[in-house]
C-alpha cells in the first residue's frame, strides 16, 4: 500500500482510498454502489442510532428506555449504553418495527380462586 498526499488537506492516505479519512475529500472515481455493497454495519448501534431509536439524548434515559423494553445492553466506562445491532434485530425483527413503550396488560382477577 502506497501512501499519497490528499489533494485537499495534504494528509497521508492510501493510493487506493476512495476518500480522505482526514477531511472527506473524494479522490479517484467513487463508485457508490460498489462502496455500499462492501459496507458492513458496525456490530454496535452508533450513538446517533441509539438517539434516533430511543428519541432520547441523555444516556441515562436511553438506558431506562432499553430496560423498559428488555433490550439487552451493557454500559461502557462512560455509562453509555451499548446495544448489539444483531440483538435489536432479533428482538424486533428489524429497526423499522420498534414498538412504543410496552402497554401494561390488564388481567382479570382470578375469580376461580374465590370460588366464582
Ligand atoms: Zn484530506
Amino acid at each position: 500500500m502506497a501512501l499519497i498526499d490528499c489533494a485537499e488537506c495534504a494528509g497521508a492516505i492510501s493510493h487506493r482510498a476512495l476518500f480522505c479519512p482526514h477531511c472527506g475529500y473524494i479522490c479517484g472515481n467513487l463508485d457508490l454502489e460498489a462502496l455500499m455493497a462492501k459496507m458492513i454495519p458496525p456490530p454496535l448501534l452508533t450513538k446517533l442510532e441509539l438517539r434516533a431509536i430511543t428519541g432520547l439524548a441523555q444516556k441515562s434515559r436511553q438506558v431506562k428506555w432499553l430496560k423498559e423494553r428488555r433490550i439487552p445492553h451493557t454500559l461502557n466506562a462512560f455509562r453509555e449504553p451499548l446495544v448489539l445491532r444483531e440483538q435489536l434485530i432479533v428482538c424486533y425483527g428489524g429497526l423499522g418495527s420498534l414498538p412504543r413503550k410496552p402497554k401494561r396488560e390488564r388481567t382479570e382477577p382470578n375469580w376461580a380462586a374465590i370460588g366464582l
